[in-house]
């Protein structure tokens, strides 16, 4: 499954914050997953719990903010019109996508101990 490997690597970049900050755990993760990423957020949460035992987000609240899809003309930033073609008529160009077709890791809560 296409979300086993992609919680995998996200656990492996939570890690690796975890490491360079000093945590001792990870009290959130927020990821925002695009809407035209193929990623079903259904399957990433049950591939999150699965995953995560044994490794730093053991305890760890996942959340999952969907971001719509975006698209606007390269030339002029003219979104192209809802439920249309991805084109801009006005510069003859191909819509391009600004948002909606990323998995981003972002935003981390650690719980980093106090330094005595
Ligand atoms: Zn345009």
């Amino acid at each position: 499954m296409h979300e086993y490997s992609i919680v995998s690597s996200l656990i492996d970049r939570v890690e690796a914050e975890v490491k360079k900050n000093g945590a001792t755990s990870v009290g959130s993760l927020t990821v925002q997953i695009g809407e035209i990423s193929g990623v079903d957020s259904r399957l990433l949460a049950i591939a999150f719990d699965t995953f995560r035992e044994r490794t730093c987000c053991a305890n760890a609240e996942l959340k999952i903010e969907n971001v719509p899809a975006t698209w606007k003309c390269p030339k002029c930033g003219t979104p192209p019109v809802a439920g249309g073609p991805l084109r801009c008529f006005p510069c003859n160009q191909p819509a391009e996508l600004v948002a909606g077709d990323e998995i981003i890791l972002a935003h981390l809560e650690l719980e980093v101990p106090d330094h005595v």
